[in-house]
């Protein structure tokens, strides 16, 4: 189990009623289960974060964020770090005017990191727009859903995202990028980074690919599907 020591002791001191001691994370977590983090800050606003960073600035304890908790597994001996929730004040969403918008046209919103994606869905289609109907049954946060590229039905969030803010909590970067980015560094970035960098799993994957087409090309003719065949073209 963990147990708050100085740097925690010193965290909570310096944010006040913003932070507990040995709070339970289950609650937080659609599974309910787990142990506690040794500190939790709830973070209302802008502000708060300010002020948090600051408190993290000479620690080394880890950070966790925790969004709707909807794919989280705290474990029972829980987090001996500092486990940020991000509260309402992360909750807006501006639309745009749909009257201002041609048919067929693409518009942007803007929606806050502790906005409930089924709730960003709603309101989106309420408001008259698609594109992120497939988002209704996704228990997350849009924070967490940027994170984990949540997706379905044939969509996901990173082929909405235009552009995200981001904040290093244990440093003083922050600032926005483009979604793409985002995309790439979720797939195909890791697939690359993972074979330049000789990591096991860039080269697992690389070694299933080849593996997986020679074995589709084979099995395809069991189901009565034609193998494309490449001619020889001698120029
Ligand atoms: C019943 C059920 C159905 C689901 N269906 C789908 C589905 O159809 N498609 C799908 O993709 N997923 C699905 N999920 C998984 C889950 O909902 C998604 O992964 C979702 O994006 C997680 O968001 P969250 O806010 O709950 O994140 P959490 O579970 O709280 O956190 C997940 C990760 O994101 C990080 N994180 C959270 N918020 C932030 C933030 N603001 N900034 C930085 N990091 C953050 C956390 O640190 C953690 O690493 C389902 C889960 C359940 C329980």
């Amino acid at each position: 189990m963990v147990t708050p020591g100085p740097a925690h002791r010193a965290i909570a001191d310096a944010l006040g009623t913003r932070a507990t001691l040995m709070a339970p994370l289950g609650p937080l977590t659609t599974y309910g289960v787990g142990g506690p983090a040794a500190v939790l800050v709830e973070v209302e606003g802008p502000g708060d974060l300010d002020d948090l960073r600051t408190a993290l600035r000479d620690s080394d304890l880890s950070t966790l964020v925790i969004g709707r908790g909807s794919n989280l597994l705290v474990a029972d001996a829980g987090f001996d770090g500092v486990a940020v929730h991000l509260g309402a004040g992360f909750a807006s969403l501006t639309l745009p005017d749909r009257h201002a918008v041609g048919m067929g046209e693409r518009a942007l919103l803007t929606a806050g990191a502790s906005l409930a994606l089924p709730v960003l869905a709603r309101r989106v289609a309420d408001a008259g727009w698609s594109g992120l109907s497939w988002a209704v049954g996704v228990p997350g946060s849009v924070g967490g859903a940027v994170r984990m590229n949540a997706g379905g039905h044939g969509s996901d969030m990173a082929a909405c995202l235009a552009r995200y803010r981001w904040v290093d909590l244990l440093g003083d970067e922050g600032g926005t990028d483009d979604g793409a980015r985002l995309a790439y560094g979720c797939n195909i970035g890791a697939y690359f980074s993972g074979i330049s960098s000789a990591s096991l799993h860039g080269w697992l994957w690389l070694a299933a690919a080849f593996v997986g087409s020679i074995l589709g090309t084979r099995l395809r003719p069991l189901f009565g599907l034609s193998v494309e065949k490449t001619k020889a073209n001698g120029c």
